[in-house]
């Protein structure tokens, strides 16, 4: 087969139908346990003025150095594509005064967002995260409840035991500070065994060097010294009661004193979801605490946590474990006519089975009955009712039950209530499939 003219940019996706009864699905989930916890959905704008990233993220980040998608307006100002989505949250939470509303705030989105990186399985230019942020209350309980949404959410989509939760704690913005040091320290006289990025970091953002994925630099970095041995009382009593708590709620997690986030703003909790095969490579989500970003952004200290997985690694895991996500775009019924009056007979019967909640195709052009019903066949159709100028004309409809094989002329009149019958007998307008 030849090349199609036009293909999608590298890196990026279509997401066909097929695809969409699995990103509906997640959606369902993610909504259904963000509405129970009290989250409310916010969506922030597919690209910000570029300073926001550049200051909340950190400078120094993989995301800021080197994976976003710059661009410029015409009287010269930048912008970004969206690499994250707490950076446009919390924006916004203090764009629109929301520090007003009573604590915590909760807020959950469902959006696109954009990374320049080298496309590879499971890493796109363009892909899709669900992330939640609760805004104001600094209590360990919250570290646990959030990690346990997330959690409860990796259960409901059959992937959670594929899963292992790795935790840790980054300590506050004050322990770090001693921790870097200690970090340079240690790590000065020993650059030459370091990877370019490595060695660039040293100075700016010590950290980051834990969880370099360079063989060399996690020999090194497995025998650097360990935050723990600097945390203040206060902080070890925050992950330790993190601990305690996802105990209680019967979340196992592994502690990993690697585990750093690659962003700036992260403080205390930090925590991510990670395959039982492939490790950090392609993990699903993570988050953290980020106590001292809003207060960076120009706002009132106020403590923070988040979370955000990415869907697209997630559908993976998915499919991986069986997982097949409910059909809900199933044709149930066909309706196929032959002439013109049967056309119009057929037309309104086709918008009454729809309006029943009913999802019906009509073959409503010019093709031969033998032509539409091998569309019904392809099409899986459950049902095919079928219209021809006798039926019309004896006020007949003929109902051919797909799956059998088999099929009756039966009394037009009262038909739609028969199909809604034989289709489970939920009677439901519109109106109240959308309330659902
Ligand atoms: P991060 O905050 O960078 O840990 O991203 C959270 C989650 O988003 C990751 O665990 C992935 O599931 C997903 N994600 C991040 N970057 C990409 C990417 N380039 N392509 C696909 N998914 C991604």
């Amino acid at each position: 087969m030849s090349q199609p003219k036009y293909q999608s940019p590298k890196g990026v996706h279509d997401i066909l139908p097929d695809d969409h009864l699995y990103f509906s699905f997640v959606k369902k989930v993610v909504r259904h346990h963000c509405r129970r916890a009290g989250f409310r959905r916010i969506s922030t704008p597919i690209f910000e003025n570029i300073e926001l990233f550049n200051r909340s993220i950190g400078d120094t980040s993989d995301i800021v150095e080197k994976e976003m998608f710059v661009f410029e307006s015409k009287s010269g100002k930048k912008f970004a594509l969206k690499p994250e989505g707490t950076a446009g949250v919390v924006r916004a939470y203090l764009e629109h005064g929301m520090q007003q509303l009573p604590k915590p705030v909760e807020l959950y989105y469902i959006e696109p967002h954009f990374r320049y990186n080298r496309p590879q399985k499971g890493r796109y230019r363009q892909f899709h995260q669900f992330g939640i942020e609760l805004i104001g209350e600094s209590d360990p309980a919250i570290d646990a409840q959030i990690i346990y949404i997330a959690h409860r959410i990796n259960q409901d989509l059959g992937i959670a035991d594929r899963l292992t939760l790795q935790l840790n704690t980054i300590g506050s913005q004050e322990d770090r500070k001693q921790y870097k040091e200690d970090l340079i320290n240690y790590y000065t006289g020993k650059e030459r065994s370091l990877c370019e990025d490595c060695k660039r970091r040293l100075h700016d953002n010590p950290m980051r060097l834990l969880d370099c994925k360079k063989e060399d630099c996690q020999i090194l970095a497995s025998m650097a010294p360990k935050l723990e041995t600097v945390l203040s009382a206060e902080s070890k009593e925050h992950f330790d009661l993190v601990k305690e708590y996802l105990d209680e709620l019967g979340v196992s997690y592994e502690l990993n004193p690697m585990l750093v986030r690659g962003l700036d703003y992260y403080t205390h909790t930090v925590f991510e979801f990670w395959s039982k095969h492939e490790g950090a490579q392609n993990a699903t989500g993570g988050g953290g605490r980020y106590d001292g970003l809003i207060e960076e952004m120009g706002g009132q200290a106020t403590p923070a946590i988040g979370f955000a997985a990415g869907m697209e690694r997630t559908i993976e895991y998915m499919k991986e474990a069986g997982i097949r996500p409910p059909n809900k775009d199933k044709v149930a019924v066909f309706v196929a006519q032959l002439g013109l009056v049967a056309k119009r007979k057929a037309l309104p019967l086709i918008n009454e089975l729809r309006d029943r909640g009913i999802n019906t195709v009509g073959a409503v052009g010019k093709s031969s009955m033998k032509a539409q019903m091998s569309l019904a066949d392809r099409l899986d159709a459950r049902y095919s009712l079928i219209l021809g100028e006798v039926e019309v004309r004896e006020g007949t409809i003929i109902l051919r039950d797909m799956e059998r094989g088999s099929q009756e002329t039966i009394p037009i009149e009262g038909i739609v209530d028969k199909m809604t019958e034989l289709l489970g007998g939920k009677a439901l307008s519109d109106k109240r499939l959308w309330e659902e």
